[in-house]
């Protein structure tokens, strides 16, 4: 039997890189799918329709995690669509690089509120339907501890990411919910097409820097997501996996 037959997973963010990725492991592996976005629907839809071809479920959902009502949104369109809310992958994310000299209040907001606010108000409210069992699986950053120089507002949203996570795996605990969470090294996605760092100086030296040689694709992380939300990972909670080629 696969790894998440009959079970129902949200995944923020998931219109595009490591989050597209997610949402089709999952699948793949029996769960039916809120495939969450924010502005990409076409993105979002082309994610939902490749799933569908491979015989899964999925549904679009739109919704900025960084406001309560449509975090709360998500959340309930998966109940509605699919009956049950099994796994939430906190996965939405943006990050921007700026010297310290060039960080300002709306550089700090942007990333906290999406980042840290995001997924407080996603598991807020998924905690109401997710049931003994439960797996939350967040999306934090191996820049944690590489500390990567014009990361500061970013690495601060990371290392809230990891804080949060720890608190919530032991609140949460004796409800059976786990909490855990992935880090990624630097992982070749539209998002970092976008930054600028696929084809610079800086990706050229994360990849120096990786010892099993190479950038990072949304499948080397898609993976280890799907075991924390399976059974498999059921004594693991709390616990943060750098999934990074090696970077450390
Ligand atoms: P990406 O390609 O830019 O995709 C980001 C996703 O987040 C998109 O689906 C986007 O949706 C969604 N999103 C942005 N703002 C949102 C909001 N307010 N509400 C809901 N969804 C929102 O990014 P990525 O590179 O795949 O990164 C995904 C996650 O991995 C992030 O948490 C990032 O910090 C983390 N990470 C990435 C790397 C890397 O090297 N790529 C390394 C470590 C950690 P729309 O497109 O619809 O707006």
């Amino acid at each position: 039997m696969s790894k998440l037959e009959g079970k129902v997973a949200v995944v923020t963010g998931a219109s595009k890189g490591i989050g597209a990725g997610i949402a089709k492991a999952l699948a793949k592996e029996g769960s039916a799918v809120v495939v969450n976005y924010a502005s990409s629907r076409e993105g979002a839809d082309a994610v939902v329709a490749a799933i569908a071809s491979a015989g899964g479920r999925a549904v679009a959902v739109r919704g900025d995690v960084s406001k309560a009502s449509e975090a709360q949104g998500v959340i309930d369109a998966a109940v509605k669509e699919f009956g049950r809310l099994d796994v939430l992958v906190n996965n939405s994310g943006i990050y921007e690089f700026a010297a310290i000299e060039d960080v300002t209040e709306a550089h700090y907001r942007r990333q906290f509120d999406i980042n840290v606010l995001g997924m407080l108000l996603t598991t807020q409210a998924a905690v109401k339907h997710l049931g003994e069992g439960g797996s939350i699986v967040n999306i934090s950053s191996a820049i944690t501890h590489v500390n990567t120089p014009s990361a500061a507002a970013y690495a601060g949203t990371k290392g809230a990411v990891n804080a949060i996570s720890g608190v919530l795996a032991n609140e949460l605990a004796p409800r059976k919910i786990r909490v855990n969470m992935v880090s990624p090294g630097f992982v070749v996605t539209e998002g970092t097409h976008t930054a600028g760092v696929v084809g610079s100086d800086m990706e050229t030296g994360l990849v120096a820097m990786t010892p099993l040689g190479r950038a990072g694709h949304p499948d080397d992380i898609a993976g280890v997501v799907t075991f924390l939300a399976s059974d498999d990972a059921r004594w693991l909670t709390g616990e943060n996996i750098t999934a990074s080629g090696g970077i450390r």
